[in-house]
């Protein structure tokens, strides 16, 4: 009996294109790099994911393990002349693997633990930011994610204060529920569709909500639009605000390097790549230093995607080979703009990793 993959259909250019691709963008994925094998390739992944469709190959786990084994970086789109989003493919490919019955086990336990996780984060959320949560008749909504609050409360509560001081609008915190991100990395399409509309719903009575974690703000401010959820609050990241308003943060001494790492969501996904670097050039009284994999080009944290779910010694070997590129290009400070990539920098290396909104609180004037 054919098989039948609804959410892949709109996807048929672009796995054919690379079923057939000659594998240009090889080099450009974190996953395969650390794994040095074919089959964790964009080509590889997509191409088994092909052969599925056209029935050349059975939908059976094997091959749909291989559609988890991305962050989502898309760092291979900038590297494909066809400007192919083998991430985006990928993560529809999840959804119908877990339809299907094929999906991994790990993915099923995400979908199956993410309410308790959700509740697990708002409670502690609660501890954390005390009083700040309830008002809804506030103008402003201060976003950490669950991520934030669960492995850097102190971040969490530097974002809230740098959120405040750069507004004079009343602030409130949205912490009671998840984006949904992890539901649609894991393969529960309609489950994301359903806490993206309920989040975006819960902030509506705002004009602006500020988020920290930038894979939240990009699931809702890009990836919710292609799933028809759309959002009549402003949505920004918290560097996008900083940059507006450079004039409220002094300039601080800091020793050696202090080199920037472009989160992938954040540059590649919503293509704020200048903000940060204008903050931190106003903090540091010169520009950052660089990796040289930077910009569009930047190399992954190994964070997302629920690799450190999937693909646990692979996620980490990422995060390990990101800051050996940080000590050859002369070590220092590792200062970033995502919770997961300065926890996977951390866990992963032996540089001190600062979250940007660290710097920037302690930069208030
Ligand atoms: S994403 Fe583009 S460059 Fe990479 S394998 Fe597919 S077609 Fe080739
Ligand atoms: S999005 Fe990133 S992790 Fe996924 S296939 Fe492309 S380069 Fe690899």
């Amino acid at each position: 009996m054919p098989v039948h993959l609804p959410l892949v259909a709109k996807h048929e250019g672009e796995h054919t294109y690379c079923a057939y691709c000659p594998k240009l963008c090889r080099f450009s994925c974190p996953v395969s790099t650390v794994e040095g094998r074919e089959t964790t390739t964009p080509w590889g992944k997509m191409s088994s994911l092909h052969h599925v469709v056209t029935e050349a190959l059975p939908l059976d786990p094997a091959y749909a393990a291989t559609w988890y084994a991305c962050t989502g970086c898309k760092r291979c789109t900038e590297f494909c002349a066809h400007d192919n989003q083998v991430a985006d493919t990928l993560i529809d490919a999840r959804s119908e693997a877990v339809r299907h019955g094929v999906a991994p086990g790990e993915a099923l336990e995400v979908i199956a633990k993410h309410q308790s996780r959700e509740r697990n984060a708002a409670l502690r959320a609660d501890a954390i930011f005390a009083d700040s949560m309830s008002d809804l008749s506030q103008t402003i909504a201060y976003v950490p994610g669950c991520t934030t609050v669960m492995q850097s409360g102190d971040a969490a509560l530097h974002g809230l204060e740098v959120t405040r001081a750069l507004t004079t609008a009343s602030t409130r915190v949205e912490a009671s529920a998840c984006c949904g991100l992890p539901l649609l990395e894991a393969g529960d399409h309609d489950g994301f569709v359903r806490a993206a509309q309920a989040f975006l719903t819960r902030v509506s009575k705002q004009d602006v909500a500020v988020f920290q974690d930038p894979g939240c703000l990009h699931a809702l401010r890009v990836t919710a639009k292609t799933h028809g959820v759309e959002s009549r609050t402003t949505l920004l990241h918290i560097t996008e605000l900083a940059a507006s308003r450079l004039q409220r943060f002094h300039e601080r001494k800091t020793d050696g390097p202090v080199r920037y790492h472009d989160p992938c969501r954040l540059g590649r996904g919503l293509g704020v790549f200048d903000e940060p670097r204008r903050v931190l050039q106003q903090i540091l009284g010169r520009p950052p230093d660089e990796f040289v994999e930077n910009r569009a080009h930047s190399e992954c944290s190994g964070a997302g995607g629920q690799l450190p779910r999937l693909y646990k010694q692979t996620s980490k070997d990422i995060a390990k080979e990101r800051m050996g590129q940080h000590a050859r290009h002369g070590g220092g400070t590792v200062v970033t703009a995502c919770p997961a990539a300065a926890n996977a920098f951390r866990k992963n290396g032996d540089a001190i990793v600062l979250d940007i909104v660290t710097l920037m609180r302690d930069s208030l004037l």
